[in-house]
């Protein structure tokens, strides 16, 4: 049985080989589990780093036969870089890992045995704490999860990042998808199949700096949230029936205003500013949505390969 670990990495040369130490350890560790030998592969995706990511890559690609490197031509992002992997994944199973070693790879093998156990298609690993993460950083994921699953159509898993194992029936029907600017931890779960849940503790990066900054942030989540629902435009429909009944009320409240001495309108520009604050706000945020789903579909109607492989090492 064959196990790839899907590994995208970019600007990785402090953590690399610390992560390849401890990987390392866990294939020999693990030969069998179960009844079953398993052969591991290393399947790292070079992301187009511009440090010494690459030559230490093709070094251990040359060193041992367990490795196999897909160098990007340029950074094409995290997402394309799983997605790559996944493409030129032919094991019988694979776990998507970043490099960083916030998910520790001690806890695979209990993935694995939780796969072959329940006899399901999928493990999805559920973080129970997060180490080495900014207040603000638990704060805004924990609001994108509330916000997503009031939006998308189907329950996405809380805590649960795209550190999981998916067995060849989900890489397969994975492949079939063919819109780029992938949302994966949305996907996986929206493709069905029986997955079942693996509790671990996320650790601190071991080294180097995140690379994810606040920018990437916004647009996996951006991402997440248009490419599983269309519900952001439906709402900005209510929003504009709800600010037309106001008006509605302002001009009822007016027009009164002249017959009953009791009610009386201030001549004042403040009232006016409200109000064309208001719904020029609104205008602007109606706008921007719509816009988003627009450039979703500029992108797709281009056609363009999520990512581009320069050379794949290893094979
Ligand atoms: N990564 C990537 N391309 C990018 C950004 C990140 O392949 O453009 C990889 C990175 O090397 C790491 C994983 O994605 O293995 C997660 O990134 P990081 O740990 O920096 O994100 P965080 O855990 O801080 O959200
Ligand atoms: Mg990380």
């Amino acid at each position: 049985m064959k196990i790839s670990l899907i590994i995208p990495c970019y600007n990785e040369e402090e953590v690399l080989p610390i992560a390849f130490k401890r990987l390392k350890q866990l294939i020999h560790n693990n030969r069998q589990i179960h009844d079953k030998s398993i052969s591991w592969e290393l399947l790292f995706v070079n992301d187009g780093s511009k440090d010494g990511t690459t030559e230490i890559l093709k070094k251990y690609a040359e060193d041992e036969d367990f490795i196999k490197v897909l160098n990007f031509s340029r950074n094409f992002g995290h997402q394309p870089a799983v997605t790559a992997g996944l493409h030129h994944c032919d094991a019988d199973a694979a776990v998507i890992m970043d490099c960083d070693m916030q998910d520790p790879p001690e806890v695979i093998p209990s993935m694995v045995e939780t796969w072959l156990n329940e006899g399901c298609h999928g493990v999805y690993a559920v973080r129970e704490s997060r180490k080495g993460e900014t207040g603000f950083k638990k704060l805004s994921a924990s609001l994108f999860y509330k916000t997503i699953n009031r939006l998308s159509e189907i329950e996405l898993p809380r805590d649960t990042g795209d550190f999981r194992l998916v067995d060849k029936t989900i890489i397969q029907a994975f492949c079939e998808l063919k819109e780029g600017d992938k949302y994966i931890r949305g996907l996986i779960p929206w493709l069905g199949f029986e997955q079942k849940p693996f509790y671990y503790q996320r650790e601190a990066r071991e080294a180097g700096e995140t690379k994810y900054p606040l920018s990437k942030m916004i647009k996996l989540a951006a991402n997440g949230i248009l490419s599983l629902s269309s519900k952001p435009l439906e709402k900005i429909m209510t929003l504009g029936f709800v600010s037309l009944f106001i008006a509605f009320l302002v001009v009822i409240y007016t027009l009164l205003s002249f017959f009953l001495p009791g009610i009386s309108v201030e001549p004042g520009w403040a009232s006016l500013m409200i109000v064309i604050l208001f719904f020029s706000s609104m205008n602007l945020i109606a706008l921007g949505i719509i816009g988003y789903y627009i450039s979703r579909i500029f992108n797709e109607s281009k056609n363009r390969p999520e990512y581009i492989i320069e050379s794949i090492l290893g094979e």
